[in-house]
């Protein structure tokens, strides 16, 4: 039996996120990290080499989106927690068909309930004239990534937690 609100396994396999390269940044392959984001769901963060993050994931089994829990648990990882805005977590309903054969023969023989996505993203933005991104550092195990906004240029981002330099390391420029 599935314990209540955990996602059955064949759903998150048909809801794993697909690659894609970073989008007017470095052009380089996403690469998907899975992620314990509190709940009993599954979360994911699909981030660049350079730890640029384009979408947050996390789903789980149940009658509403997880929204505004997810909403505490991502301001808990992110410094500062501001930058987690309700209205950049948006959710949807993932039922039966869109999932794929397998996954709807799952669903079938589960009355009620669905798959809740929720994902969060934030836009770069600009401050005192520079563009920020979105980090994550991974260096802190699945149930601890760290999220916190940088500069897109210059030097290597630092996690505002563990000081680590994230991503690849640039040359420096004498
Ligand atoms: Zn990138
Ligand atoms: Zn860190």
């Amino acid at each position: 039996m599935t314990p209540p609100r955990a996602l059955p396994r064949i759903v998150e396999r048909s809801l794993r996120p697909v690659g894609g390269r970073c989008y007017r940044h470095c052009d380089q392959p996403l690469r998907f990290h899975a992620l314990r984001l509190g709940g009993p769901g599954t979360g994911w963060v699909l981030a660049c080499p350079s730890g640029v993050v384009s979408v947050t994931r996390y789903v789980e089994w149940g009658d509403r989106p997880p929204t505004a829990r997810l909403w505490r648990e991502l301001r808990r990882r992110t410094v500062p927690p501001t930058l987690v805005r309700r209205r950049d977590l948006r959710s949807a309903t993932r039922h039966g068909p869109e999932l794929g054969r397998p996954a709807e023969r799952d669903l079938a023989r589960r009355p009620g309930g669905a798959a809740r996505v929720v994902y969060w993203r934030l836009y770069p933005f600009r401050r005192r004239g520079l563009e920020h991104r979105l980090f994550v550092c991974l260096r802190h195990g699945r149930r601890e990534a760290v999220f916190f906004a940088a500069p897109t240029a210059g030097e290597v981002p630092r996690c505002p937690r563990c000081g680590s330099a994230v991503g690849p390391r640039r040359r420096s420029n004498p």
